[in-house]
């Protein structure tokens, strides 16, 4: 990884002064810093999404489209400065500061060196000609030049990419390193959008934010409903569903466990909530929980997982957190949750407010309480149980991890409670575990 780090820095000193930079170069520059930004702030969740469950294989940078168009039409420094500066955005926003930085340098580097590549090939057909190449690009030997251009930019950043996961992580199956097909896919499709901008910036600039529009609305526009599908969004809510919470989490934990950090999982559960139905019937109860779940996505972090985790149930991972922290969300949460107001059509047909709703929330804390996501959830529902006990309306903390206790005694008592909760067949008044094993 130092080796790329070191060349990428060279091939960035050494290529410096190769050109200059001109008035209409900083405009450029400005354009493609602002489409950057503007892009990755549009997808800024779904990328957070990605780049998390690519954890262990290459995470394609979808700014791919502006490092190409970049390498099209500017001069190497500047093509270096929106590397910087894309970089520095993802490092804030997406990353939020947890990756490990070497890992990001080396990432940058991997690309610095992909655009240095495509730069040279450009350079070779065009010997006579210096950035832009976008407006020498014609005839078929200007579709050779890109395509050859594209390619390389691809295959030295994606093959350094893999050449150190498989390094790094010799027991670890090659294909994963790989990555899926269609990331292929979206690059090439990045390589075709840049040539495109960059032509028409270079040809037509009026026309260019159309294309930064097209770009953007293509990313939301056809990943997102990929990220609200049926299958892993709860339809009432729009929260992730149980099995992509799952997914999700033991993503994070994955992370956690590599980088050695630390992660808060949050089990919670509305107060009487059956009362609400019995009341007001189950469309207000409906309504309630929309509310509800609305009211916990704002008060976590924009990158924390919220899941509706069974009827009235809802699950939170809170990656980077320890207990301290993960308590204080806990209570910010349910001091939200205690402000919803909800007003409904009642049974019988008046106007009703709903309002004063508590909730019980259990907390579990990685690697404190569980190492497992399993473990994890056993842990955070346990405690959760315990807050129903000491009289709802509250939060609680997992006792630390008991290995003293037969394992099968760990195991087994939190699995048939939490199968028991999740099957929605628990008596309102029966909130107790079953008896705890001595000892
Ligand atoms: P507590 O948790 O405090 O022990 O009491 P509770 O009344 O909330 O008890 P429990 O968690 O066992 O009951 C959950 C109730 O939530 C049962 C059901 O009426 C209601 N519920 C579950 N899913 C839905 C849903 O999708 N819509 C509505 N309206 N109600 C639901
Ligand atoms: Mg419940
Ligand atoms: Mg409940």
């Amino acid at each position: 990884m130092l080796v790329v780090q070191a060349a990428g820095l060279a091939t960035v000193a050494g290529t410096i002064t190769l050109a200059p930079v001109e008035r209409e170069d900083w405009i450029r520059f400005a354009l493609l810093v602002a489409a950057a930004v503007a892009h990755l702030e549009a997808a800024r969740r779904m990328e957070r999404i990605r780049e998390v469950s690519s954890e262990g294989s290459g995470h394609t940078h979808l700014q791919s489209v502006w490092f190409f168009a970049a390498v099209l039409l500017l001069p190497p420094p500047l093509i270096a400065g929106l590397l910087a500066v894309s970089y520095c955005h993802s490092w804030v926003r997406v990353y939020h500061r947890r990756a490990v930085a070497h890992r990001k340098a080396f990432s940058m580097a991997t690309v610095v060196l992909g655009c240095a590549a495509a730069y040279a090939v450009l350079a070779a057909v065009y010997p006579e000609h210096g950035a832009p190449f976008a407006t020498e690009l014609d005839g078929p030997l200007g579709l050779v030049a890109v395509v050859a251009a594209g390619g390389l930019y691809r295959l030295v950043n994606y093959g350094l990419v893999v050449l150190v996961i498989l390094l790094t992580n010799p027991d670890r199956p090659a294909r994963k390193a790989l990555g899926h097909a269609s990331d292929q896919l979206m690059i090439a499709g990045a390589v075709g959008l840049a040539t495109g901008f960059a032509v028409v910036l270079t040809a037509r600039p009026w026309w260019a934010p159309l294309l930064v529009i097209t770009v953007l609305a293509l990313h939301t526009g056809l990943l997102l409903p990929q990220f609200r599908d049926a299958s892993r969004t709860d339809a009432k809510t729009g929260l992730c569903d149980p099995t992509f919470w799952s997914e999700l989490a033991a993503d994070e934990l994955d992370r956690a466990r590599r980088l050695g950090g630390r992660l808060g999982v949050l089990l919670l559960d509305l107060d009487l909530f059956k009362r609400i139905n019995d009341e007001h019937g189950h469309m207000a109860g409906d309504a309630v929980l929309r509310a509800v779940a609305d009211a916990i996505k704002h008060a976590v972090r924009g990158h924390d997982m919220v899941g509706r985790y069974g009827g009235e149930e809802f699950a939170v991972v809170l990656p980077g957190l320890g207990v301290d922290d993960v308590r204080h969300t806990a209570e910010r949460i349910r001091a939200a949750i205690a402000s919803v107001t909800v007003t409904t059509i009642d049974l019988d047909g008046a106007e009703r407010t709903i309002g004063g709703l508590t909730a019980s929330v259990g907390v579990a804390i990685f690697p404190d309480h569980g190492l497992d996501r399993t473990a994890l959830l056993l842990a955070a529902d346990a405690a959760l149980y315990e807050a129903k006990d000491a009289g709802r309306d509250c939060t609680r903390v997992a006792e630390s991890a008991r290995p003293a206790l037969p394992a099968v005694w760990q195991t087994q008592e939190p699995v048939v409670s939490l199968a028991r909760r999740l099957s929605g067949r628990r008596r309102p008044a029966d909130h107790r575990s079953p008896s705890r094993p001595p000892g």
